[in-house]
């Protein structure tokens, strides 16, 4: 079977197309290499690989032939970037979800599975969070995920295909670049490596649910080949550590010793974090399988390469 990945050169996915073919199906990615690297798929030369927009309808048509199935991960991703940019945002985020939907219901995909996040929700209120908890996001990137992943589901029921969305929590892993701005996880490895101390905003107990990327690549993959399953699931890893004792795991897997800075905290940042991954579990058998040491040590590896 042929399955569409858009954003399939970015960190997760690049990690999913690792896991369809492992899977023996073909893949086809559409990546305008804005924030993806043609370097991620150099590993996998069957891969068909579409130079292209998500906004651009034609070369989303163009990598949508011959698909039976779309994961849509291509995105402006991340509540600051949105900020600085509202309009873009949801250009990428709305109109070229819209596009990719439009293409796919055109082609009679069978199945779109779309990359949400948790940051549709904004104010966490009850822990752990599940599917139905309120969503009230307080960023522009939290109302755009939010607003295609309504889409998809709309989509879905209007045209006859299956949907799911997956609101991922903090995800990590091999493929995740430091960029300005980025997640916790690559800014604090690569000040370990560079032997500066690391940045902890405000008193570093707030907790928050990191899953491994080979997880998110297998729950995307399980969506996908799950007959009738539609519908919105939480993927995190059903566990949550405070960033104190990341600190602590990561330099022990960087065998390092890092000063901490403590910090005011980070406005707008929730204190707790942590997904109830039920649903999936029961949807599509998703079980997390990668622990954090593990998908530290792992990590700690890759970047050594990566910044050195
Ligand atoms: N964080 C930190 N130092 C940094 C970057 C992030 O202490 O240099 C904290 C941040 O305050 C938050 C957690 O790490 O509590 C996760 O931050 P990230 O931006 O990765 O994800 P999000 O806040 O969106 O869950």
């Amino acid at each position: 079977m042929r399955m569409l990945v858009t954003g399939g050169a970015g960190f997760i996915g690049s990690n999913l197309v690792r896991i369809i073919l492992e899977a023996g199906h073909a893949v086809t990615v559409l990546d305008d290499l804005a924030s993806g690297f043609r370097e991620n798929l150099d590993a996998f030369p069957s891969v068909r690989f579409v130079v292209g927009d998500v906004r651009d309808p034609e070369a989303v048509a163009g990598a949508v032939a011959g698909a039976e199935v779309v994961f849509h991960l291509a995105a402006s991703v991340g509540n600051k970037r949105s900020i600085e940019n509202p309009v873009c945002d949801s250009e990428i985020n709305v109109i070229g979800t819209l596009r990719v939907l439009e293409a796919a219901r055109r082609a009679g995909v069978r199945k779109v599975v779309y990359s949400s996040s948790a940051g549709i929700f904004g104010e966490l209120v009850t822990l752990p969070i599940r599917e139905d908890h309120p969503v009230e996001p307080d960023s522009p990137y939290g109302a755009s995920k939010l607003a295609g992943e309504k889409l998809c589901l709309a989509y879905g029921r209007l045209y006859g295909f299956e949907a799911v969305a997956l609101r991922y929590f903090n995800v990590y892993g091999v493929n995740q670049r430091f960029d300005a701005y980025g997640n916790v996880i690559p800014i604090f490895a690569r000040q370990m490596l560079r032997g500066e101390p690391v940045t902890v905003f405000g008193d570093g107990e707030q907790t928050r649910d990191f899953v491994n990327v080979k997880d998110v690549a297998k729950a995307n993959l399980a969506a996908a080949l799950a007959r009738g399953v539609s519908g919105a699931f939480n993927i995190g890893s059903g566990t949550r550590v405070t960033i104190n004792r990341l600190v602590a795991l990561m330099a022990r897997a960087a065998a390092a010793a890092p000063a901490v800075e403590y910090g005011p905290p980070r406005p707008g940042d929730v204190r707790d974090s942590l997904a109830d991954i039920s649903a999936a579990g029961a949807a599509f058998g998703f079980r997390p399988a990668v622990g954090l040491e593990d998908g530290l040590a792992e990590y700690m590896a890759w970047s050594r390469k990566e910044i050195t």
